[in-house]
């Protein structure tokens, strides 16, 4: 019989890539708690009418992205293909957003029916940022400080570049929109079949097209820009000066109108040149009408979303020593040492708990035990053999420098060395 294989497109991570997922993990939750925000924990099914009410039902997610199934009661649900609706519909639910203020993350898998190549999964990971209740420019320009200042953490500030655009208000956007739908509407025979059965729903996600054979088309299309009221306006470059004011750099662009239905004014992404087509790596907006669409009082909202597996192909192009299984990896030969060796260890474990010291189980001669000792990563070896216990010794020995020797250390002494190694 044929093995079972895993789902197309779901993923698993082995453990020689946990090390770099934790790495970019431990440093985004700690950017997070940086900028004083807290994390969330949410369902990863819906009901689907969720989605359908706040992504909006022409777009490519809810059209023919979601995983959705009925429940045995006949419920329609869907494995959440983004975390916003959910952690809003949370909010919501609990009565968070009644004149607070909230500074929201959550992490987890989202799920989405794609055709899977490079950086492009039907489960994939994403950090996610909500923020509930600021109206004004300042939080906007925070949530990029603060991409700003990951990607500088995670050493990868030179390889993306922030890309902004502001889609004005919902009003703005119904009179740019009968311009825009007019200028398609004398080049019909540029746009594509997607291209055209969005013309008369969302002719605004024409700009998004990923077919090479329309950019010239919608290159000269009008632009959104210029159909901006004051206050947009003024929104919008109350963030750039700010920016420009802290030193980030960014690109206008235009013709970016992310993918959903929600967003108003500011979005922007952070795209790097380095994954090919799938080059955006964080993504996100102000969504200030989408709360009372989804039943709650009129509030403002911006967040983005950030793809973890991208960011991890990306880091993969770096060169990081990320942190190996063991520090110190334990070699012992003969029953005695065994004993001797396992309270040793527990005992080292306690005195020094953040010490990772990797104990041999599986037996065997010395020298296939110093063969495992040397894949485990480990920098030192401790060593107990027959002549070792008799004497009531421990041997060190690095593992990582060929010219060293074995040292014999009482147990007092071993401890005192590896404290000083953490
Ligand atoms: P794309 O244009 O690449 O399809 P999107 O606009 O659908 O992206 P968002 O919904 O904004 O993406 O999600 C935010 C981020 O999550 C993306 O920028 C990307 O990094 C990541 N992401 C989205 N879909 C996938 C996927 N199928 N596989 C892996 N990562 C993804
Ligand atoms: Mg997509």
């Amino acid at each position: 019989m044929a093995n079972i294989q895993a789902i197309r497109g779901m993923h698993d991570v082995l453990p020689d890539q946990t090390p770099l997922w934790q790495y970019a993990e431990k440093i985004i939750r700690e950017v997070l708690s940086n900028y004083g925000y807290s994390e969330i924990r949410l369902p990863a099914v819906e009901k689907t009418e969720l989605f359908k009410r706040s992504i909006g039902e022409v777009t490519d997610i809810v059209e023919k992205e979601m995983y959705t199934f009925d429940d045995r009661n006949g419920d329609s649900l869907t494995l959440r293909p983004e975390g916003t609706a959910g952690c809003l519909r949370a909010c919501l639910e609990h009565g968070l957003l009644h004149n607070q203020v909230h500074r929201l993350w959550y992490y987890g898998a989202m799920y989405r029916h794609e055709r899977p190549q490079k950086g492009r999964y039907r489960q994939f990971f994403q950090f996610g940022v909500e923020t509930y209740g600021m109206a004004r420019a300042d939080i906007d320009a925070e949530l990029l400080l603060l991409t700003d200042r990951l990607w500088k953490r995670l050493g990868i500030r030179e390889k993306v570049r922030l890309q902004l655009n502001s889609l004005g208000t919902i009003a703005e956007r119904l009179v740019y929109r009968e311009a825009l739908v007019a200028y398609f509407q004398q080049h019909l025979e540029a746009l594509d079949e997607d291209s055209l059965r969005r013309l008369n729903t969302n002719p605004l996600r024409i700009l998004d097209t990923k077919n090479p054979a329309m950019a010239d088309v919608v290159k000269n299309a009008p632009e959104l820009m210029n159909y901006l009221g004051d206050d947009s306006r003024q929104h919008f470059q109350t963030i750039l000066d700010t920016l420009t004011d802290l030193g980030v750099s960014y690109e206008i662009n235009t013709r970016l109108v992310r993918g959903l239905d929600y967003y108003s004014k500011t979005v922007f992404e952070w795209v790097t040149d380095e994954l090919g087509s799938q080059g955006t790596i964080c993504a996100g907006g102000r969504y200030d009408g989408l709360i009372e669409q989804l039943g709650g009082k009129a509030n403002s909202a911006i967040g983005f979303a950030m793809g973890m597996e991208r960011l991890v192909l990306l880091l993969e192009t770096l060169d990081i020593n990320v942190e190996k299984p063991a520090d110190v990896y334990m070699i012992r030969v003969g029953e005695a040492a065994e004993k001797f060796g396992l309270h040793l260890a527990e005992q080292l474990r306690t005195e020094i708990p953040t010490l990772k010291l990797q104990v041999d189980c599986a037996g065997g001669s010395i020298k296939s035990q110093f063969k495992k000792a040397d894949k485990s990563g480990a920098k030192y070896a401790l060593i107990l053999g027959e002549d070792e216990v008799s004497r009531n010794e421990v041997g060190l020995k690095s593992l990582r420098d060929e010219q060293s020797n074995q040292q014999n250390l009482t147990q007092s002494e071993v401890c005192a060395f590896l404290q000083k190694l953490k």
